[in-house]
């Protein structure tokens, strides 16, 4: 006798409370021998587009993508995934200024996030008669690399203005120091510019937390480096740009992945826990 076990999971995508999607997660399936034995299912095709190399080949099998489909009707979904999930939410010195939707992350993110913001906002300077504003874009999204169970946020604005202006603002403000001859002056404006910059301070406060997610096998662009990305990780890190002079071909690949990670997070900073 041969069975055959699926493990499924609903989840609701509560970002797109319109379209009321129901994704269905194939978590895994696992086959059961008489015996006992377990192995796993092996028509999973390889997700390795260098599967003949043994040092880039995936270390263990991505789960299938998710599959979108309709909820059926009379369905009410109450999904243990969803109701583990909460909003980040607003503190003393710091207020969410984005839809509440937009922050749906599980507990331990959304309480190192909001540890983050108390002591940055508090440490900024802003109170509970003038808080710091943060938007964030993105929480649980069933489907989008890294979001898909809850455990990555996106945060968009800090203050006044969006991760993209202060990116710019802090370029604006390295290339002027540059001009000076005076090595100390330099030192002081971007000094002066690291004190003065939101966007920067928040992803330096992100940083200093630390102890972000790190996805150890599966082949992925996120794997074995720390889940901090934004405007400032190719020159603060933590996955500083690489400068590999003659690389593999698993090297290329690597640097390939990683410049699109930092192409990607040039207007938000993205954490996972
Ligand atoms: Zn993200």
């Amino acid at each position: 006798m041969r069975r055959i076990l699926l493990s499924q999971l609903l989840v609701e995508d509560w970002a797109s409370p319109r379209d009321r999607v129901i994704a269905l997660v194939e978590c895994r399936a696992v086959a059961i021998d008489r015996g006992g034995a377990r192995s796993k299912r092996p028509s999973i095709p390889d997700p390795s587009p260098f599967a003949g190399e043994p040092a880039m080949k995936p270390q263990s099998r991505a789960p299938r993508p998710l599959r979108a489909i309709a909820a059926p009707r009379g369905l009410t979904p109450a999904p243990r995934q969803v109701q583990s999930l909460r909003p980040v939410q607003s503190g003393e010195a710091y207020r969410i200024a984005s839809p509440p939707v937009r922050g749906l992350v599980t507990h331990e993110l959304a309480q190192a996030l909001e540890t983050v913001f108390a002591r940055f906002a508090s440490e900024r300077g802003f109170t509970s008669g003038k808080p710091i504003e943060i938007h964030l874009s993105r929480g649980f999204k069933p489907g989008a690399e890294g979001h898909d169970e809850g455990r990555a946020a996106d945060i968009v604005a800090v203050g006044e203005q969006g991760l993209q202006q202060w990116k710019e603002a802090w370029e604006q403000a390295i290339a002027a120091s540059e001009k000076s001859t005076d090595s100390q002056r330099r030192t002081e404006a971007v000094a002066e510019e690291k004190k003065r910059n939101l966007g920067y301070g928040l992803y330096k406060a992100l940083q200093d937390l630390g102890g972000w997610r790190v996805n150890s096998g599966g082949w992925s662009m996120y794997r074995g480096v720390m889940q901090l990305f934004g405007p400032w990780t190719d020159t603060e890190g933590p996955w500083r740009r690489m400068q590999i002079e003659h690389p593999s071909q698993y090297q290329r690949q690597r640097l390939t992945d990683q410049q699109w990670v930092l192409r990607s997070h040039q207007d938000h900073i993205h954490v996972a826990k």
